[in-house]
């Protein structure tokens, strides 16, 4: 896979599709690396195989295996708690194995980094889920760490104060973060930016995405997504803020919309937002 520049741009998508097609279209946005998802039924038996050849013709690089789970859903924060990452008690066992199978599939792509949201941790380092899903992620980083990839958590579901005192207590070095600056905000954890400040030596990839707070009358609800630049987040201030920290990963789009035209003018409008600003400071 060739080298990047620094913050280079690249986009989030998923697996699931023809390897060749789904790459000739992301490329097709104007870049030439990303991460890819992959969906929690999606079969890995041929995959490495058929993604490593696609890679390799496309003249692609991947910088993340980003894992997604049977079951998960993202309708509203309980229904978040109750179905996303480690956290859920009855899949724990089937997403632990899922989760080393794709660590053994980057690590056949050549990808340096596996990532996943483990879902809402709770803040009492007493808690017996706090302590089970703790071990997990370790184990999963252990056994990342044999492949020399790094174990990324995908931030926003928890103040970043939170998040500091599991990685400090993870005590893994090769657990690191992949910053998520909307999460923040849709989830009601903060002010990212701020959050960026504090976590920023953890950071090895962020999502560039963007959104709305919640709603204040409505419980339980998360924020809207938006289209890059339209929302919330302030995308001059973080990438300036990316800057001031010394980021040097990549900037990898991320656009969740279901329609899938709107999603790749969004993503080609976010490209060019994105080269712009990475020019000035
Ligand atoms: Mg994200």
């Amino acid at each position: 896979m060739q080298a990047l520049r620094e913050m280079e741009i690249g986009v989030m998508f998923w697996g699931g599709r023809d390897p060749v097609a789904t790459l000739r279209e992301v490329k097709g946005l104007g870049v030439r690396c990303g991460q890819l998802g992959i969906p929690g039924d999606m079969k890995l038996e041929g995959a490495a195989a058929a993604w490593k050849a696609a890679l390799g013709a496309g003249q692609f690089t991947l910088v993340t295996v980003f894992g997604g789970f049977t079951g998960e859903s993202y309708a509203d924060i309980p229904t978040v708690e109750r179905t996303v990452g480690f956290i859920p008690q009855a899949t724990r066992a089937e997403r632990e194995a899922r989760t080393l199978a794709l660590s053994d599939l980057a690590a056949e792509l050549g990808v340096p980094s596996v990532a996943l949201h483990v879902g809402f941790v709770p803040e009492d380092t007493g808690d017996p889920d706090y302590i089970a899903v703790r071990e997990m992620v370790r184990r999963v980083a252990d056994h990342a760490a044999r492949h020399s990839q790094t174990f990324a958590l995908e931030t926003g579901q928890e103040p970043a104060h939170v998040l500091l005192k599991f990685l400090k207590d993870l005590n893994r070095p090769n657990v690191r973060i992949n910053f998520d600056p909307a999460n923040m905000i849709l989830y009601g954890s903060g002010d990212p930016i701020e959050a960026l400040g504090a976590l920023g030596p953890y950071v090895i990839s962020v999502h560039c995405k963007d959104g709305d707070w919640p709603p204040k009358n409505v419980p339980g609800a998360l924020g809207a997504e938006r289209p890059l630049g339209q929302g919330s987040v302030g995308m001059e201030r973080f990438i300036a803020k990316l800057k001031e920290i010394s980021y040097q990963g990549p900037l990898i789009i991320e656009r969740e919309v279901e329609d899938h035209q709107e999603r790749l003018r969004d993503i080609r409008m976010a490209v060019g937002l994105l080269e712009r600003l990475r020019q000035v400071h």
